[in-house]
């Protein structure tokens, strides 16, 4: 699907090659020929992976009250179970390090 044709490269102002890809780079220096465009979609990318990880149940503006509280409580929920993971995680390495440190 991609044509390759003649662009002037942003930074250098040398003519090279664009195939149209967002990742392609200027033969002369190296750049990235659509700069913004790739940036741009790394951004989004990493915003929705972002999204994904944080807001497990993402609330939307056009829930309603009670949706919204389900998703809360489910949230706060799962963030008490990571924080009880790390504490005993902490928990469990205070005492290897007791027993360790008992003489015997
Ligand atoms: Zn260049």
């Amino acid at each position: 699907m991609s044509q390759i044709r003649e662009i002037k490269c942003p930074q250098c102002g040398k003519w090279t090659l664009w195939a149209g890809d967002i990742d392609d780079r200027c033969l002369y220096c190296d750049s990235f020929l659509e700069s913004r465009r790739f940036s741009r979609e790394v951004e989004k990318k990493i915003r929705g992976e972002v999204r994904k990880e944080n807001d497990y149940f993402f609330i939307n503006p056009t829930d309603g009250p009670f949706k919204r509280f389900c998703k809360n409580f489910l949230n706060s929920l799962r963030w008490l179970v990571i924080s009880l993971q790390v504490a005993f995680f902490v928990f469990v390495t205070i005492i290897i390090v007791l027993i360790s440190l008992i003489p015997g």
